[in-house]
């Protein structure tokens, strides 16, 4: 089989389906077999593995995972990429490929399907994939809130992305998003891929970032719909304090006085930032002023 890690066969394939990139589907395809490879080995996938991978694009990575997983189910929006898809899987025969948007396919219940689950002892399932930019956040989310029972999760995001996924509490990068996945997994950053690894160039640095989910978070919020209304909202208007950012905001249905009394039960102070907060301290914050709601 023709790797199409190669540009020559990249460019080559897209040629002779007169394929056009689009790039509201972010399609930028890899062209980096070094790169693939230690995705690969940082995401562990082995032989008795279900990956699935989100956007094959024309099947660069799949090809790849198809070699080191025992199944690959792989959801690629663009019908006109799916006889390509045909042509450069060919005799790869674990391999699936579903024509949807991954934002609307039920994933715990595609998982269901393979008997991939931690507890289960079969088929561990593992997410691997380049993703398309524009819809990270998103993708990453509905992973994390439908709880896909997958071990790890091993994506290509942009750089900033991935610094924003590690931030600590303090710095600006530090947001409803770093919250999200150190809530729900070991995050790391594997590597920073240059323009050039992708054909076409995209105009931002990439990084591999591989999440190691957690059976159950360290520090769990007894309501995990509060603890995620009350995340976002402190960042939605960054500079404003947490008591003004959370009692403006609709989906928080507490008074500035409760999330005053919240805070100073917590030792923190009435005019203290989100940013300052700790995972703790938002699962804390969450917690008591569920305890308030109970009371009321
Ligand atoms: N995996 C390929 C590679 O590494 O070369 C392609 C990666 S490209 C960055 C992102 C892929 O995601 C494209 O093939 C694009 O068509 C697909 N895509 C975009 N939006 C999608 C969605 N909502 N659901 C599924 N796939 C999507």
């Amino acid at each position: 089989m023709k790797k199409l890690s190669d540009p020559r066969t990249t460019l080559e394939t897209v040629s002779r389906y007169d394929f056009d990139f689009h790039k509201r589907f972010g399609q930028n395809f890899l062209v980096d077999e070094g790169v693939i490879l230690r995705s690969l080995e940082a995401a562990g996938v082995g032989k008795t593995d279900v990956v699935f991978e989100v956007g094959p694009g024309i099947g660069t990575l799949t090809q790849y995972l198809s070699e080191a997983a025992a199944h690959v189910v792989s959801i690629e929006i663009d019908k006109k990429l799916i006889p390509i898809l045909t042509d450069t899987l060919d005799g790869c025969g674990n391999v699936e490929v579903i024509n949807e948007d991954v934002l609307k396919v039920d994933l715990p219940a595609l998982a269901r399907r393979y008997h991939a689950g931690r507890s289960s002892g079969l088929s561990p399932l593992k997410i691997v994939a380049n993703l398309p930019y524009y819809i990270t956040t998103p993708i990453l989310m509905n992973l994390f809130r439908q709880k896909v029972p997958a071990q790890s999760i091993t994506v290509m995001v942009q750089k900033e992305v991935a610094d924003r996924m590690c931030a600590q509490p303090g710095g600006k990068e530090y947001g409803a998003l770093s919250i999200a996945v150190q809530y729900y997994s070991d995050p790391r950053i594997v590597e920073l891929v240059p323009p050039s690894s992708f054909i076409p160039h995209p105009k931002v640095t990439s990084a591999v970032v591989t999440m190691q989910l957690y059976e159950e978070p360290p520090v769990k919020a007894q309501d995990e719909a509060l603890f995620d209304a009350i995340t976002r909202a402190a960042f939605e208007q960054r500079r404003k304090t947490l008591v003004n950012a959370l009692s403006s905001s609709q989906a928080v249905p507490f008074q500035k006085e409760q999330v005053k009394d919240a805070l100073e039960q917590l030792g923190l102070s009435a005019s203290v930032r989100g940013e300052k907060l700790s995972i703790a301290d938002f699962v804390s914050l969450s917690d008591t002023l569920s305890a308030l709601r109970k009371e009321a």
